[in-house]
């Protein structure tokens, strides 16, 4: 049972135990994104750096073993910098809205694609509890102005759907949620024309809805309709990514190492999990997970240097990757790179 130190304060720990796992027992988080308890560190990403007396360098405490008499400096500024800068060089090629255009803008910054998805869903009133305010004074014209759907031909008339919700939510006469906190987030920036085609794959391509009667505004079915042409510009994992989640701790500048962005790419190969490449950080996870699980054709690691990604084997499609472990890879990955499809209207 080696006895060492970390920030200070001793603890004795069973051997083979790593670094990360001794610091948890002192409830220290170390920040890990490529390694889990049951898959093997790899130390792709190296956020969870720390530094031991002794060593030159800093050293990834995902898969360095403890050892008696070990000294750990897991949290000084110093260690908090680098990891800062490794995750500002996960992000110089990070291609994704964390939110969409349209939430960006909503001065409430609300969740406007969800409450879009709702509508689709024809369920109004969980639309109004994702807005903040009386619903009566509720306004849209932001969010449309800023709608990515414009650049393919019309936005998205998120004022008229907000009316609509409005009119439909029944009994609510003031939304429930309190305004949303400003939050670390990246964006995409301008698209090509190619990407803005495959932000368009399984979208209504039908041009805005005008209400067949502008005094009533929308019937539920022509706000159906009209919800349906929103692209989903906001990122599936937005809640639960640990790139952003750390990038918000560690005060990431997503711009910093920020040269030639990757394509943004969208893989709908599989018909519950979305792939999209420019979220991946090539943790290793899903590749690790697929040969745990036996897939036959297993996620492995494509191409070389800056070109390196995560690809079924021998040119197979996602879809045949991830037979069994879908849902799983799509937990375990620390991105939206990998995401549900969909999960609920909220998705
Ligand atoms: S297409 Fe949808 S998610 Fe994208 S900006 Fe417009 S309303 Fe928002
Ligand atoms: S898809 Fe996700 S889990 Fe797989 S390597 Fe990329 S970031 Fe990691």
């Amino acid at each position: 049972m080696p006895k060492l130190i970390i920030d200070n304060r001793e603890i004795e720990v069973r051997n083979g135990a790593t670094i990360v796992d001794a610091a948890a027992e002192l409830a220290i988080e170390i920040p890990t994104m490529c390694s889990l308890p049951d898959v093997p560190a790899c130390t792709s990403c190296m956020v969870c750096v720390v530094a031991v007396d002794g060593r030159e360098n800093l050293v990834p405490a995902c898969a360095t073993l403890v050892a008696e008499g070990m000294r750990i400096d897991a949290s000084s500024d110093a260690v908090k910098v680098a990891r800062r800068t490794n995750l500002e060089l996960l992000l110089s090629d990070h291609v994704g809205d964390c939110i969409a255009p349209c939430q960006m803008a909503d001065p409430n910054k609300a969740n406007i694609p969800a409450v879009i998805r709702h509508i689709a869903a024809g369920d109004p009133a969980a639309a109004a509890g994702l807005l903040t305010g009386s619903l009566a004074d509720i306004d849209g014209t932001k969010p449309r102005r800023a709608c990515r759907r414009a650049r393919q031909d019309e936005p998205v008339a998120i004022d008229l759907l907000l009316k609509y919700v409005a009119a439909h939510a029944g009994d609510l006469e003031t939304a429930s949620q309190a305004p949303a906190a400003h939050r670390f987030s990246v964006h995409i920036g301008k698209l090509s024309e190619t990407e803005l085609e495959r932000f368009m794959v399984g979208i209504s391509p039908d041009p805005q809805v005008i209400p067949a009667d502008p005094s009533t505004g929308y019937t539920p079915a022509e706000a159906a309709a009209e919800a349906e042409r929103c692209m989903h510009c906001d990122c599936r994992k937005a809640d639960n990514c640990r790139l952003r989640d750390y990038s918000e701790a560690y005060q990431a500048k997503p711009a910093h190492f920020r040269t030639e962005r990757r394509e943004f790419m969208q893989n709908l190969e599989h018909p519950d999990v979305i792939y999209e490449p420019g979220k991946c950080i090539c943790c290793g996870l899903c590749v690790r997970i697929t040969a745990q699980e036996g897939e036959e054709y297993a996620l492995s690691f494509v191409g070389r240097g800056f070109g390196v990604q995560v690809a079924p084997a021998l040119d197979r499609d996602v879809s045949q990757a991830l037979q069994k472990a879908g849902a799983r890879c799509v937990e375990a990955c620390p991105t939206g790179a990998l995401a549900m499809r969909k999960n609920d209207a909220a998705d």
